[in-house]
Order: structure tokens, then sequence, then C-alpha cells
């Protein structure tokens, strides 16, 4: 873990960008009462295939503007061509966004996964750095449990090398509730001399059908002890959400005593999981 205890933890929220007006209104008061964690960034997902194209500008932009807080798009390449991803890091650059969430993502079941002109993750890295050099702070995703499609676990650190080769800055795992297949990953990025900070990704326990078809997409395993109590109090949300309150704030606080460069929590545009869970950490008065 040495190579990640040199950098000062680092504090995030992510939101996807709303589709209807209750939506706009509601990440509108959700963000206001983040910004004032005053996090390094907020950022909000992108649409594999361009599909959120124009509502990820949008609420990138106007969060920026009106919260004050650095906001990051998250970008895909897959299903889209060259020449639609070069204006829109264009246009983010000309509208003074200066960090992107670097991805291949996900195009919905059935349309395959290598459809566009940029194969991977890196390859994305790669053109943003041929576009427009150094001006972006390119995140990258990191996967402490291997990510669904990988052939192994070497091919899949091969794959996260081949990012951080290409320029990226720094990492945002994938959640996990395993605190050990964070600490393995990093010890094995560490003998790949991979030292960029690797912030963990936070995903807030507050519903068992969501967790469950969320883990069963992105290949995160839930633990046995965890499922069986959230099976057992399916439909008991307060149970789930006290439960799940505590089992994500002891693993927040281990991963931050072990040196874990920051969380990045994905709020799902939910102020209440997410705010629980930092100010249980006391991560206001830190
Ligand atoms: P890559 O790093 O390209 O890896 C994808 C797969 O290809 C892996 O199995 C890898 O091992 C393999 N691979 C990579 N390079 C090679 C190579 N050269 N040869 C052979 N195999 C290779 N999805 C969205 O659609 N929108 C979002 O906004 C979004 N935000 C996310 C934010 C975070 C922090 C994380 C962790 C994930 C996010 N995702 C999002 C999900 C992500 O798009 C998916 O996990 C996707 O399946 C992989 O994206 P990647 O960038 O990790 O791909």
């Amino acid at each position: 873990m040495k190579s990640q205890q040199q950098y000062k933890p680092r504090f995030s929220f992510e939101f996807f960008p709303p589709k209807t007006d209750v939506g706009i209104t509601k990440l509108k008061a959700v963000r206001e009462e983040f910004a004032k964690l005053n996090p390094a960034f907020f950022s909000v997902t992108y649409g594999a295939g361009g599909s959120t194209r124009d509502r990820t500008f949008d609420t990138v932009t106007e969060t920026k503007t009106s919260t004050g807080i650095n906001t990051a798009p998250h970008l895909s390449c897959v299903g889209d061509t060259r020449e639609q991803l070069r204006g829109l890091i264009n246009q983010y650059k000309d509208n003074g966004i200066n960090r992107i969430v670097t991805l291949r993502g996900d195009l919905p079941s059935g349309m395959g996964s290598s459809v566009g002109e940029l194969q991977y993750a890196s390859d994305l890295v790669s053109f943003i750095r041929e576009e427009t050099g150094d001006h972006f702070h390119l995140e990258v995703a990191a996967y402490p449990e291997m990510h669904p499609q990988a052939k192994s676990m070497d091919a899949d650190l091969q794959a996260f090398k081949a990012k951080v080769d290409a320029g990226a800055n720094s990492a945002i795992t994938q959640y996990f509730y395993n605190i050990d297949a964070y600490k393995f990953f990093i010890d094995s990025c560490e003998k790949m001399g991979i030292n960029i900070p690797i912030v963990v990704g936070v995903m807030p326990i507050t519903n068992h059908d969501n967790l469950m078809r969320f883990s069963n997409m992105c290949g995160a395993e839930i633990p046995r002890w965890i499922r069986t109590r959230i099976e057992s109090h399916a439909t008991d949300l307060d149970y789930i959400t006290k439960f799940g309150e505590e089992v994500v704030t002891n693993l927040c606080e281990q991963l931050l005593d072990l040196g874990a460069p920051g969380l990045h929590f994905y709020t799902l545009n939910q102020v209440e999981p997410s705010l629980s869970i930092w100010n249980n950490l006391g991560l206001s008065s830190k």
C-alpha cells in the first residue's frame, strides 16, 4: 500500500444526468448539499454510445457553474466515432472543463462491446492526449475484483497498466466490499510499477434488489455475510439502510487507515446514504 500512502486523500461525488424536470430539480438540491463538503470534484456519468451526450454536457457545465466545484464528465469510446469524441472533448475544453473520467463503456446488451473506432479505454486515453496534450486530468476505472469480461486478473492488470502508460493521472475503482481485494490489487500494481492514486469507489447499500442487479452486472462480489443479512430483510428498508451504512462506513474507515488516497461516492443522485457515511467518518473536520 506504500504507493498510495504518499497521496493526500481526495473526495468526490458522482451523479447521473437526470432525464426529467423532477430529476433536474432534485439534482440541483443534491449537488448543493455535497458542494458544502468542498469535494475535489463532482463527476457526471455518460451513456455509452452517446445516449446522454447532451444531458451529460449540460449537467457538467451547469453543475460546475452553479456550485463552483470542479466537475468532470465521464466519457466512453464504445459506439462513438473519433469525430464525435473529438467534438465533445473540444467542447469540454472550450467550456473550462479540465478533468475527464475516461472509459470504454458498455453498450446496451445485445449490441456487443467493440462497436466504434476506439476499442479500449486505453485507446481513448491515448486519443485525448494526442488531441489535447496535458490539458485534462484523466481518471480511469480500476477493478480490484477484476473486470467481468477480462480473461484473467493478470490480463486485466495489463489492461490497467496500458491505461496508465497511455497517460492516465489517477484511477477510481469499481465498488467492492472486500478490503483484501483492494490490498492485493494495489500490491500487484506496485509490482508492475504503477503508482498513480487509485481512489476507492464507494457504493452505499440501501436497497436489496438494486444492489444485487448492479453487482451481477459489474462483477462486484457481495460477501455472503452481507448478502444473507440483506436478503433476510429484503423488504425492510430501514434495516438495510442502517446495516448498509455501518458496513460501508467500516469499510471506508479501514481503507483510509490503510492509506487509500480518497473516496469517490456513487451517489445515484441521493444525498442521505453518502452523506451519512461522510459524517460517520468525520470527514468534514479532517
Ligand atoms: P477497459 O479498461 O477498456 O477494459 C474493458 C475490458 O477490456 C476489460 O475486461 C479489460 O481487461 C479488457 N481490455 C482492455 N484493454 C485490452 C487489450 N488491449 N486487450 C485485451 N483486453 C483488453 N460505464 C458507462 O457506460 N458510463 C459511465 O459513465 C461509467 N462510469 C464508470 C465510472 C467508474 C469509476 C467505473 C469503475 C466504471 C464506470 N462505467 C461506466 C462502467 C465501465 O464503462 C464498464 O466497466 C466497462 O465494461 C469497462 O470500461 P473500462 O473503461 O474499464 O474499459
